[in-house]
């Protein structure tokens, strides 16, 4: 028997031993570097393209010059003369659209050069604004000044949230986080759930003082109308309306009050299926209508990143979890997507949750339309890397829900291109298509004024005069499908997961 109990230890240390040297030369097997940059073309003539004109919902004919990665000049087809040195491309019976926004996403935890950062120019986006919560700041800045520098494919990332605030204990800590803001403008700090409205204004007071921006979640205790008054830059996701605008919602805001402060145990929670279906039947459009006023007059954005709750919605339905763009999503990641599609079923269990949290999604679609009908200006964003949001991939899909919503196809394209540009006072440079702008465009094989859809048919990206021809971005995709299932970089990533 001891002989036996020997053996088996002698042969589990072997194993043991195995795995630990097979680990050790996988780690020293490098991962798939990050795509290589295109060069930038100096001069680039794009002859006789349909320019989709965002402000004037229509499309006009002309040849575009772009020097330096910049538009230097548009006319009608044959005015200009073409420059002897240009590269040109002839976009005839094609429309160019401003390069897209996504204004709200999470850089991939791991690897994100290889994966993250070109799928996103794979799906046409040239700027992003990062919510954080993964990942270094420093580390987030010095992709963006590769990206800049043409040493990197991606977007630029416009703006980073320098700080995740998850909760806060104190006044003076919240003095002490923004006295301490490691960013600079237009870096912000971005509060979650849980940060409780005793110190959420002093935090937001201390900000507008050092002028540092405060966005993200609306705080579950604090309410909506004072937060947009106190300077809360941005709001973020869909259920704002539904939380914020029904006879219950000072009733939810101490709920969570007392489950944060530990005087309930969250018990009653006023989230639940039932309460999720009282904010949709009680909505009261009287209140909806004041915190839109309110918004509009203190500036306050609304990002609604509608797939998060198409995610909710959907956590249950077989080819909405088979998404044939999984491919494009490390091994690993899939995993922790399965788990959080699979905690929403049993956070609304039954026929009864499934319904109400469809109900609630597309209660959310119909409240942003109205939003945007009564003048409140909204941003394409997709919370990308979160569970079933596709990098870069799902700023279309998230364009189709704004279409959904209620807006206009140019509506939608303004919220992924002017608007951004706006939120970021980059407008006189970004976001649209004319003489001085950077040239971010996206030539696209169909017009996306007839069918939002059209936005996925891009025949050729130009980032800041790089070319990216149709090959070019399915390279990109290729690339980023092998390191997604790339077994030595799983288990690098594994290993840098576990540090
Ligand atoms: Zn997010």
């Amino acid at each position: 028997m001891k002989r036996i109990l020997i053996r088996v230890l002698i042969a589990l240390s072997a194993i043991i031993l195995l795995l630990i040297i097979g680990i050790a030369i996988t780690l020293s097997i490098p991962v798939p570097a990050p795509p290589d940059v295109p060069e930038k073309t100096a001069t680039i003539f794009i002859k006789n393209a349909n320019v989709v004109d965002l402000r004037g919902d229509s499309t006009l004919r002309q040849d575009l010059l772009i020097e330096n990665g910049q538009i230097s000049n548009m006319a009608v087809p044959g005015a200009l003369s073409v420059p002897e040195q240009a590269t040109i491309l002839d976009a005839s019976g094609q429309y160019i659209i401003p390069g897209l926004w996504d204004m709200h996403t999470h850089l991939s935890p791991q690897f994100a050069p290889q994966l993250t950062l070109p799928l996103f120019t794979a799906a046409g986006v040239t700027n992003i604004r990062d919510l954080g919560g993964y990942g270094s700041y420093e580390q987030k800045k010095a992709w963006d000044w590769q990206i800049r520098a043409h040493e990197m494919v991606g977007p630029r990332i416009q703006g980073i949230g320098a700080v995740f605030l998850a909760s806060l204990q104190s006044e003076e800590q919240a003095r002490e986080i923004v006295n301490q803001f490691p960013g600079e403008k237009p870096d912000f700090i971005k509060v979650y759930n849980a940060v409780l409205p005793e110190y959420y204004f002093p935090l937001v007071e201390a900000a507008k003082n050092k002028k540092v921006t405060v966005l993200g979640h609306k705080p579950r205790a604090v309410s909506a109308i004072e937060a947009a008054k106190a300077g809360h830059k941005s709001f973020e996701h869909a259920r704002l309306f539904l939380f914020e605008c029904y006879p219950g919602a000072e009733k939810l805001r101490q709920s969570y009050h007392d489950r944060y402060t530990g005087l309930s145990e969250g018990d009653g929670r006023l989230d639940d299926t039932r309460g999720l279906r009282e904010m949709i039947d009680t909505h009261d459009d009287e209140m909806f209508l004041e915190l839109v006023e309110v918004m509009k007059e203190n500036g306050t954005w609304f990002c609604p990143t509608h797939i998060t709750r198409k995610m909710d919605a959907f956590a249950s339905n077989e080819s909405f979890r088979k998404d044939p763009r999984l491919k494009y999503i490390h091994r690993l990641q899939r995993m922790g997507w399965k788990g959080d599609a699979d905690g929403m079923i049993d956070r609304y269990p039954g026929p009864e949750g499934q319904k109400t949290v469809m109900d609630f999604y597309k209660k959310g679609l119909e409240l942003t339309g109205k939003a945007s009908r009564a003048g409140l200006k909204v941003l394409a964003g997709t919370d990308a890397n979160d569970t079933y949001c596709f990098p870069g991939l799902s700023l279309h899909d998230e364009l189709a829900e704004l279409v959904k919503a209620g807006l206009s196809p140019a509506e939608a394209l303004r919220a992924a291109t002017i608007y951004p540009a706006e939120y970021f006072k980059l407008q006189a440079t970004h976001g649209s298509i004319a003489n001085g702008q950077v040239a971010d465009l996206l030539i696209l094989k169909n017009n996306p004024l007839e069918n939002i859809e059209h936005t996925r048919s891009i025949q050729t990206l130009i980032f800041d005069g790089q070319v990216y021809s149709r090959e070019k971005l399915d390279q990109l995709l290729d690339g980023v499908e092998k390191m997604a299932n790339d077994g030595v970089g799983t288990v690098h990533y594994l290993w840098k997961e576990m540090k």
